[in-house]
């Protein structure tokens, strides 16, 4: 923060900046490193002594610029150029050690810490999302972070892994273990849920008049099983066996064709 001016110290003490590190002044000045500016913000030089120098006289300002929305964006746009040399690496990663950006949500990470990165390198498009080494997924910020509203284009869809390719000894090991789904003890098999949701629509798909006589079926089969009786189909219908025409009434009608369907097939012991 010393190598900074007034203004990047300022923008850096905002809690929503709190991804941001301070770029370096030499390179800052160094106008090879802000090569392409001018073409995605026309008064970059503007701004960029607003950088440097934080105060400039204001007839040399343009009567249109706007000093705090342009700066910021230009500083942003460097910031995503510095943060991918060794020395922004290094800031980076000093932040990532100190857990600066968060944990990972995932269970199996076990609050692993995440680095920055961006869904896209062009501004407007996304905000800041987490990046976790050891599930290597990424993530949204929670709610209420207030760095979740910085441009994700300030990070850099490669942030991250520039980092941990530069820096390999910081790449943790894998997760161990992951999630298994279980139903009263018993683990669901992975095909599980596809077969549930084909079969739902196709149930969806069939005309009202065929749908009530599958879903008829299945109903007086789930009573009979249920009870432990012999079938009660020639009874008089009561709620349970009024068979519904729309399709969210169909829904009920799916749970109980799960419950009494393929349940050996589907669900294997643990
Ligand atoms: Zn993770």
């Amino acid at each position: 923060m010393n190598n900074s001016s007034p203004w990047i110290r300022r923008l850096l003490d905002k809690p929503e900046n709190a991804f941001m590190c301070a770029v370096d002044m030499s390179y800052i000045q160094d106008k090879s490193n802000l090569v392409g500016l001018e073409e995605m913000v026309p008064e970059y030089e503007t701004a960029v002594r607003f950088i440097i120098q934080d105060e400039i006289p204001v007839s040399s300002v343009a009567a249109d610029f706007d000093s705090r929305s342009t700066t910021e964006l230009v500083y942003g746009l460097v910031h995503a150029r510095y943060v991918m040399t060794p020395r922004g690496v290094a800031k980076i990663l000093e932040k990532y050690v100190a857990g600066c950006f968060g944990q990972c949500p995932r269970e199996n990470c076990k609050r692993s810490p995440v680095l920055p990165i961006g869904l896209c390198d062009v501004v407007g498009q996304n905000t800041v999302r987490i990046f976790c080494p050891r599930c290597m997924d990424v993530y949204t910020l929670q709610p209420g972070v207030r760095a979740a509203a910085v441009d994700g284009a300030y990070f850099g869809t490669g942030l991250p892994h520039m980092v941990l390719m530069t820096r390999p000894e910081y790449i943790p090991s894998r997760p161990e273990g992951r999630y298994v789904a279980k139903l009263y003890g018993f683990r669901i098999h992975s095909s599980a849920y596809d077969l549930k949701r084909n079969a739902y629509r196709q149930i969806l798909k069939q005309p009202s008049g065929s749908t009530s006589k599958v879903t008829s079926k299945i109903t007086s089969t789930n009573r009979s099983t249920t009870a432990g009786s012999p079938a009660t189909t020639n009874a008089a219908p009561d709620a349970s066996t009024i068979v519904s025409s729309t399709a969210s009434d169909r829904i009920p009608h799916m749970v109980d064709m799960i419950k009494t369907h393929r349940r050996a097939m589907l669900l294997k012991r643990y």
